[in-house]
């Protein structure tokens, strides 16, 4: 928990640097637009730590705090008040639109990704600790009593957001939830009337617009194996979503078992990817897809990439770094991975 939020301050100490960076920018420019003033807010929610800093008007922060603590006390699966915590302990139940909606979004990913991305996946995370901190490894005969209830083709959401789950089974939206809650921010700050703004969900950056001097925001990529930077990314109007083996993990004799779970085998996905990081318009979406290529590995992942045209990635594996063809003009590497290659993907 402490290396995980570590690495949290360690995304959103670069979002800060880039900030000083841009204030210079601003007093520099010949298009200033000094009477903007950015706002920013630290909240604490969803399990981690989320930086907001709008430029304009300082109210729009509380109401956007506002709705991330609504949105955590539906989606939570932790929470005895959530509608996730009254749907697993009653088989089902309505839920409120927000989760209805996110709920219907994510079960057309786990289908889009063939199960790669499962929701009910949640009983075989409990049984390796993920959730209660209390890290174990569960038994082959354990894991496979577990899968039988995994099936996001057996969970059913009607027209009135009415829930209804199989006996056993329990879902859980941690794999999509930030990407939704930073939709809604940005779709609440553009209601508003803010045309700038960063929102760092845990390592999970949305961003309105551009910087307020009109260049695009750089968001940077972690290195899953330093910590530090591997690369980033300059975007207009995107979510930036990451998902790894190195975000939430513990060890025993020497091997590494991290929180993103293969829904084939119950085992903590593991193929070459250290790293996904996806890129797009939106960000529930990117979400999503981070956390199913990740379980699809390199070679499943790219026919993935393929076949859509939604979004684009940063792939890193021990060999380096791939990026799909639509960041080969946006994207740079950063500290060591400067001297190695970075791979383009096309669609050809
Ligand atoms: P994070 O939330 O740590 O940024 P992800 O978006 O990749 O990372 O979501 C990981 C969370 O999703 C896990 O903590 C677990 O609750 C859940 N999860 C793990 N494996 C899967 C899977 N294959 N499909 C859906 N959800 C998963
Ligand atoms: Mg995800």
């Amino acid at each position: 928990m402490i290396k995980r939020i570590l690495c949290q301050i360690a995304s959103i100490c670069l979002v800060l640097l880039m900030f000083n960076g841009c204030s210079n920018l601003i007093e520099n420019s010949e298009n200033i637009r000094t009477s903007i003033d950015a706002h920013s807010s630290t909240v604490y929610a969803m399990d981690t730590v989320m930086e907001l800093t709008v430029y304009g008007s300082e109210d729009i922060l509380e109401k956007s705090e506002n709705l991330i603590y609504e949105l955590e006390s539906e989606f939570s699966a932790m929470d005895t008040e959530s509608d996730i915590y009254n749907v697993n302990h009653n088989g089902g139940g309505v839920v409120s639109s927000d989760t209805g909606e996110l709920l219907k979004l994510a079960l057309s990913l786990c289908e889009r990704s063939e199960g790669a991305l499962d929701i009910s996946i949640y009983p075989v995370v409990q049984a390796w600790g993920f959730t209660s901190g209390e890290n174990r490894i569960p038994s082959e005969t354990e894991l496979k009593e577990l899968l039988q209830l995994v099936d996001y083709k057996a969970v059913r959401v009607d027209d009135n957001n009415n829930v209804t789950l199989v006996p056993g089974m329990e879902i859980d939206l941690g794999s999509v939830a930030k990407g939704y809650t930073g939709n809604r921010l940005v779709e609440l700050l553009s209601e508003n009337g803010v045309t700038n703004a960063v929102l760092n969900l845990g390592g999970n950056v949305h961003v309105i617009g551009t910087k307020p001097d009109g260049e695009a925001w750089r968001v940077a990529v972690t290195d899953p194996v330093g910590g530090g930077y591997a690369g980033m990314v300059e975007v207009v109007d995107k979510a930036v979503i990451t998902s790894g083996g190195y975000e939430r993990f513990f060890e025993q004799d020497g091997v590494r078992y991290h929180h993103i779970i293969d829904p084939t085998t119950g085992y903590p996905a593991n193929n070459d990817f250290l790293s996904v990081t996806v890129v797009g318009s939106n960000g529930a979406v990117c979400d999503a897809l981070s956390t199913a290529l990740f379980v699809m590995g390199p070679d499943r992942a790219t026919e993935f990439w393929k076949e859509s045209n939604d979004f684009e990635a940063v792939f890193i594996t021990s060999e380096g770094i791939c990026i799909t063809e639509g960041l080969e003009d946006v994207f740079s590497p950063l500290g060591d991975y400067q001297n190695k290659q970075v791979t383009v993907l096309y669609r050809d």
